[in-house]
Parts: C-alpha cells; sequence; structure tokens
C-alpha cells in the first residue's frame, strides 16, 4: 500500500493487499457450513422472555415465523435496531462511526497499479480517501470520514482529484455505509444474545471473523461473558491504540502531516516486528530522531 500525505509526499509500505467480493465470500463460507442454514431472511424483533432473549421473529417470502435457539448472534452490521431490542450498546462512541462512500470506477488501465493508495489529512477528514487497483479498466475508489457529515462533497473532490492524476474514470456503482473503525466495542454480551463483528464496532473483515471463532469457542464452553473477556484480553489494546492514532490524525493539520510523512519517508516499516506499540514505539522514535520539534507540537 502507498499512504500519500495532503501535499503528495509518498510512503510505501510492501504487504500484499486483498480484495474481497463480498458476495462470493459470503457464499463460499456459507457452502462450507454443515449447520442447519436457512438463506435471506429477515430478522423483525428477537423473542425475549423473562429478560432473557430465546430466538428471533423472522420473515421470509412474507410468511413470518419464530426460531428458537439457546444463544442468538447479532452480526447485524450498523444501523439495525436488534442491538437496541436486547438492551445492548456494543458501540462506545456511536458519533465516531466513519461514514463511506465507495464506488467501482471504470478507465483505461486504472487497474493495473501495484499499490493501493490511501489519501489522509483534509481530503478526509478522521480516517482516509482510497484508490484500490481491481486490475484491467477497474478500481474502487472511497472517502471515509469522521464527524463532518454526508460524505458526498469529500467524494466529489476526491473523485475529481483522482481524474486529474490517472485520466478520465465513470463511476459504475456507489456504495454507501458505516464503518466504525474508531468508534470502539463496548458491551456485547447479554442474556441469551451476543454481538458480533461491524454491529459490535469490532471493524474490518478479519476482526469480524476473528471475533466469530471466540464466540463459537465461548458457546461451545457454555459461558457467553468468555467471549467478552477474551475479546478484550485479545484485541482491546490494539483497538484503543488505533482509536488513539485516528484521533490524533484527524487533529492535526495538513501541514503537519507532510511533515509527519517526511520524516517517515526513509523509514522501512518491513522491518517492523513485535505487538502494536512496540511498533508505533519505533515509529514515534524515528520521528523524535528526524523531527523532534514536530513531536513536540503533537503531544
Ligand atoms: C464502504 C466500506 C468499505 C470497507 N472496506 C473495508 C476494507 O477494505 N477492509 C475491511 O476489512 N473492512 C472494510 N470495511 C468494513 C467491513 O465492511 C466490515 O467490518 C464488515 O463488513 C463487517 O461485517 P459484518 O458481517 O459484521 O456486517 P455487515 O457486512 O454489515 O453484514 C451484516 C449483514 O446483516 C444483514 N442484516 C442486518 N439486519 C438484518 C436483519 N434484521 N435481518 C436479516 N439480516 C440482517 C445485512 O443485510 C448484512 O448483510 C468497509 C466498510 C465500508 C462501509
Amino acid at each position: 500500500m502507498r499512504i500519500i500525505s495532503p501535499g503528495g509526499i509518498e510512503l510505501e509500505i510492501n504487504e500484499k493487499g486483498y480484495v474481497v467480493d463480498r458476495e462470493k465470500f459470503d457464499w463460499f463460507y456459507l457452502n462450507k457450513s454443515d449447520a442447519d442454514v436457512e438463506w435471506e431472511c429477515d430478522v423483525k424483533h428477537l423473542l425475549i422472555e423473562e429478560g432473557r432473549v430465546r430466538g428471533v421473529e423472522v420473515d421470509k417470502d412474507g410468511n413470518s415465523k419464530e426460531v428458537r435457539a439457546d444463544t442468538v448472534v447479532l452480526a447485524c452490521g450498523l444501523n439495525s435496531h436488534l442491538p437496541d431490542e436486547a438492551s445492548l450498546s456494543p458501540i462506545r462512541y456511536p458519533s465516531d462511526i466513519a461514514w463511506a462512500m465507495e464506488a467501482v470506477v471504470e478507465g483505461e488501465n486504472i487497474g493495473e497499479g501495484e499499490y493501493f493508495e490511501y489519501f489522509v489529512g483534509s481530503v478526509a477528514p478522521g480516517w482516509k480517501a482510497t484508490f484500490s487497483p481491481l486490475g484491467g479498466d477497474f478500481a474502487s475508489a472511497g472517502v471515509y470520514v469522521r464527524r463532518v457529515g454526508n460524505p458526498s462533497d469529500f467524494f466529489s473532490r476526491h473523485m475529481e482529484r483522482l481524474r486529474k492524476a490517472k485520466g478520465n474514470m465513470k463511476i459504475v456503482e456507489v456504495f454507501e455505509g458505516g464503518d466504525p473503525i474508531a468508534a470502539m466495542p463496548w458491551k456485547l454480551v447479554g442474556d441469551g444474545v451476543v454481538v458480533c463483528g461491524g454491529a459490535g464496532a469490532q471493524s474490518g473483515i478479519m476482526y469480524g471473523m476473528r471475533a466469530g471463532v471466540i464466540v463459537a469457542e465461548s458457546i461451545a464452553q457454555g459461558d457467553l461473558s468468555l467471549y467478552q473477556k477474551r475479546w478484550e484480553r485479545e484485541l482491546m489494546r490494539e483497538y484503543k491504540l488505533g482509536r488513539k492514532a485516528l484521533n490524533m490524525l484527524m487533529e492535526m493539520e495538513d501541514e503537519d502531516i507532510d511533515r509527519f510523512a517526511r520524516a517517515l519517508s526513509d523509514f522501512d516499516f518491513s522491518s517492523l516486528r513485535g505487538n502494536p506499540y512496540l511498533k508505533a514505539f519505533r515509529v514515534f522514535m524515528h520521528i523524535l530522531k528526524k523531527d523532534p520539534a514536530l513531536i513536540l507540537r503533537l503531544i
């Protein structure tokens, strides 16, 4: 990937990246499952009896029915009423959800670049603007913004800059949604119910999948409360560090982000090892050596 500062300083991180076809991905796991799966049901309500969630009321092809279960896993993404029905507050800082507008775009050879590109700074306050080659004439382009309302103006400006830099491209399909990357998971477990994935601010597909595994293990051991404890022990520090870094980025002026990028332009990101704190510490020490005045400005 390439991280690009507002002034155009590029930091290259030579890690492999992948684009996931979400529909095929979902079907892949659905086909692998040997469980009794009913697909494309609309869950209308939770069945709650004496304060405990006992199942769900679903609608399929206009027919309503009850499905009873010892544990209900709410992996319903953002914007669902279901966690509220379970009296859970799975997201700690809902006002910090990044609102995203992303499009598949088409233009001559625009999908042939080698790097995913992430633009930071006032181009997308609070998170990032992206350009990801998809091969051939296709790419995806998006903006993710926090605490500035609707992303559409940022998206239009981002597209304008991309067209200037990479040539004409037309929008094929637009997606809008929320990414709770800095919104922090909170209360994920209730009586007979857990929240998992985007619905619990466990943003990122890999993180949502890991949360799913921890849920399954906790159910197998007959104690749902293990899910919250194990998830926090394994990942909470990473999320806290991520939120701190994104909040710092949001408060930085474009010129400070440029200074930050300049100080890191000779840093070998592939040499980073160890836990996220150790990595952050090494980056911090490098900037301290290169531009101590910047560190003083930022802390
Ligand atoms: C524009 C955008 C780009 C992103 N890019 C990346 C990326 O590059 N890499 C990455 O790792 N993450 C990315 N994310 C985050 C990633 O999409 C989420 O972390 C992930 O999709 C969460 O998966 P999930 O299954 O928990 O929720 P979702 O993907 O939101 O899926 C929830 C599903 O539940 C269904 N549902 C909701 N309510 C009901 C109901 N009542 N009854 C039945 N079904 C219901 C929904 O229809 C949906 O299919 C991006 C997010 C956005 C918005």
